[in-house]
Order: C-alpha cells, then sequence, then structure tokens
C-alpha cells in the first residue's frame, strides 16, 4: 500500500552490503569518511554534485522525530489508519493490527541515515559504526545526487489513491541508491563482481527478506505482506535497475527519472518497461458512488498493482507460486474498503492482459477467499463464470469473471453484493 516517501536506508540492505567493524565512530572521522564515500559515489555513478552537500550527525531522538515527522506531512489525520483498516478489510493484515504504530517502528527500526530533500541536508546516523556507514553514506548520497539531478521533491509528491505507482517510483530512486551501495561495498573490498542484472526477482528477493528479518523484531514480527511492500523498493527495485543499467549503462537509469515506470508489473517484469512497454489501464470506480451499501461508510479507495495482487492471494494462504503466476499477467485494478462498525467488506476489479490471465487470477481467489471466513458455505451458481459464498454473519462474498474482467466483492449484505457486482460487471 502506499508508503511514506522518506528517503531512508534500508538497514537490511545494509546488513548484506558488507563486513561490518564495530564501534562508533568520531564525528569528524565520519564527516571525512563521508566526503571519500562522495568522491567514489559521483565517479562510480557518473554524477556529480551540483551543489555542495551538507552534512550533519544526528542522534537517534532526531532521526526518530524525523520519521515520524514525514510520515505526518503524507497523511491527513485519520487516513493512515484507514489505510490500516482497508488493508483488514481485504485479509492483508489481522484484524486489530496497530498499524500505523507497526509502520512508524518498522521504518524506525531501519532509518540509518537519511536525505532530507527539503532541507538538501544529509544526516549521518551517529550511533552506527564505520563498517556500516560507508554503505549507508553511498546510499544516502545517490538520493541527494538523484536529488540535485532530477528533483526529488516534485518526484516524490505523493498520489492519492496511487499506491502501486507510487510504489514504482520508490523502486526507482530506492534501487538506483541500493545497486549504488552494493557496488561500491563490492569494490570496496577488493572484488572485481559486476553484477550484470542481479537476479534478485520472486522467492530470491523473498528469501532475502525473510532471512533478514531475524535481524530487526519489528520486521519479523510484521505481517508478510507488509515486509514484501516495505523492502519492494529496495530488493526489486534495485534488481530493476540493474536490468536497466545493463542495457544502456547509467545513462539509462538516468532516464527512469524522466519516464518513469508506472507500476510494479514494469518493476517485477522489467521487458515491460524496456522491450515492450505496458502501460496500466486505469480502473474507475465512480460507477459505485451512489452504491454504499446502507449502514455502511467508504474509507479508502486505491490500487493493489501486481505486487499488492500477489501478497492478497499469498496472505489468504496460496502459496508462492500459485500468487505469483495468478497475479502475472496483471493490468490494472483499484478497490474500495467500507467500514460499519467493527465490520469491514470490500469491493475490487482487475483488468487483466488476457482472459487466460483473468481465469487463473479467479481460480486462485475463488480457492482462496473462503479460507478468511469460516463457516462460509458456497452458494449455487448462475450461468456466469462466477464463485459466491455465505458467510456464517450472514454476510456475502463473491468472485465473478467476465472476459478479462474479475470483480471481488467481499464482507458485504448479500444484496450489497449483487449491487456492487452489477456495477462492477455491467
Ligand atoms: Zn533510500
Amino acid at each position: 500500500m502506499r508508503r511514506a516517501h522518506l528517503w531512508i536506508v534500508s538497514l537490511v540492505l545494509v546488513g548484506l552490503a558488507g563486513p561490518q567493524a564495530s564501534g562508533q565512530v568520531p564525528a569528524q572521522e565520519l564527516l571525512s569518511l563521508a566526503r571519500g564515500v562522495q568522491a567514489r559515489v559521483e565517479t562510480l555513478r557518473g554524477l556529480k554534485a551540483r551543489r555542495a552537500i551538507r552534512f550533519e550527525l544526528a542522534d537517534a531522538e532526531r532521526v526518530r522525530a524525523y520519521v515520524k515527522r514525514a510520515m505526518d506531512e503524507q497523511y491527513a489525520p485519520g487516513e493512515f489508519a484507514r489505510e490500516g483498516l482497508a488493508m483488514q478489510a481485504l485479509g492483508l493484515i489481522p484484524r486489530g493490527l496497530d498499524y500505523p504504530g507497526l509502520i512508524l517502528e518498522l521504518l524506525q527500526e531501519q532509518v540509518g541515515g537519511y536525505y532530507d530533500p527539503k532541507g538538501e541536508v544529509f544526516y549521518l546516523a551517529a550511533w552506527m559504526s564505520a563498517g556500516t556507514q560507508a554503505p549507508i553514506i553511498a546510499h544516502e548520497l545517490t538520493h541527494a545526487l538523484q536529488d540535485q539531478s532530477f528533483d526529488l521533491d516534485a518526484y516524490q509528491e505523493r498520489l492519492r489513491g496511487r499506491s502501486d505507482a507510487m510504489l514504482a517510483r520508490a523502486a526507482v530512486a530506492e534501487g538506483d541508491a541500493s545497486l549504488v551501495m552494493l557496488l561500491d561495498s563490492v569494490s570496496a573490498l577488493g572484488l572485481d563482481i559486476e553484477p550484470a542484472a542481479l537476479g534478485l526477482d520472486g522467492p530470491m528477493a523473498d528469501l532475502l527478506v525473510q532471512a533478514s528479518a531475524g535481524q530487526y523484531p519489528a520486521l519479523a514480527r510484521a505481517p508478510r505482506a507488509l515486509r514484501e511492500a516495505l523492502m519492494f523498493p529496495y530488493i526489486q527495485g534495485m534488481a530493476f535497475v540493474s536490468a536497466v543499467r545493463a542495457r544502456g549503462g547509467w545513462k539509462a537509469v538516468d532516464g527512469l527519472y524522466r519516464r518513469l515506470p508506472e507500476s510494479s508489473e514494469q518493476i517485477m517484469h522489467p521487458e515491460r518497461y524496456l522491450d515492450s512497454p505496458d502501460p496500466p489501464t486505469a480502473v474507475s470506480l465512480r460507477a459505485l458512488e451512489e452504491l454504499v451499501p446502507e449502514g455502511w461508510e467508504t474509507i479508502f479507495e486505491d490500487e493493489l498493482g501486481e505486487a499488492m495482487s500477489l501478497q492478497l492471494l499469498a496472505a489468504w494462504g496460496a502459496d508462492d507460486g500459485t500468487a505469483r503466476q495468478a497475479a502475472a499477467g496483471w493490468d490494472g485494478d483499484r478497490f474500495r474498503a467500507y467500514q460499519r462498525g467493527a465490520e469491514l467488506g470490500w469491493a475490487g476489479l482487475w483488468v487483466w492482459d488476457t482472459e487466460t490471465d483473468a481465469v487463473e487470477f479467479a481460480a486462485a481467489a475463488a480457492q482462496e477467499l473462503p479460507l478468511r471466513w469460516p463457516g462460509a458455505t458456497p452458494e449455487p451458481v448462475d450461468a456466469r463464470p462466477r464463485m459466491a459464498w455465505r458467510l456464517a454473519d450472514g454476510r456475502a462474498s463473491a468472485v465473478v469473471r467476465a472476459g478479462s474482467r474479475v470483480a471481488l466483492v467481499d464482507g458485504l449484505p448479500p444484496a450489497a453484493v449483487e449491487k456492487l457486482l452489477g456495477a462492477l460487471l455491467p
């Protein structure tokens, strides 16, 4: 879902970047270390600082406060909590989870320094060891260079309700910074490795996240969907930027900021950006405007993209291979979440590249969705390709396919389910 676009470095990645010396670094030493890394990064990345980059030291307190402030700036009051409720409505995270609290904790746990594009100041974490500092500095310096060359401030302007497009943008900036960090660490170790294109996609990326989670308590107890969403820009982003660089060098990577990838699909399948561009189909839910179920209120609207459609199926219980296969061929989607007291429901519409892709997704969804609801009983099917269930408390859920479109309505009163399906697939 929507991530606050803090230009932080993920410590999970730093952990992979190289051996760590222990002990704090004195301020003066840290600043001269930063100057040295800057010279290396400018050469490596092929971008020169246009203005002097200011470095300052920040203690843990200040870093936490920055994360909190950045979150407050990105979200209207109450909006962050509603995003959490929407994720619960869909079953991406467990009911009752303190979503804003956990996200804040996750981000604070992962911050090892940050670049503030507003003030153009680079804050170094005062408490990190020298071995950990160099990769963090390389990563954050890349953000400073991106900012001076491509204007990160405008770039990170939030598009409300376009979480998947924002995820793709984050994957460019974070993937770029993470790749520079990795290449710098590799060359600092005296290794001559040139990863033409990192094979960090799919299950490999997943393993990496799982393996790293052990070191970070908040990450370890976060639901899988949150963990994957948080790490996506770094891991899949790095693989994507690496694939782009393998084609046309850093010039091609610079070009990403002028012609942005538009979806997580393009990040996960670089050929859909590079070779046969597959821009997402816009899905509108305006038809649902007049159909808010009686007594319910609309609390959130957003898009999932291929990345979170995959996580949705996985969260319901699909194995990774099935979820991955079913989410491939994504071409656009949109959902709305509803609330009535303690009850949550939602309606979503997907467009797929082909009818076969739609059949695959509908089948996987129909397989896994009822597992969310103990005691759900299947309803008799009618003529359309459809599956429907009556939930134990009288609410209903249904998955319907028409051609290359799939509509899903879940956890709402039976009459509302029928009305919404009628509007989604007229
Ligand atoms: Zn970053």
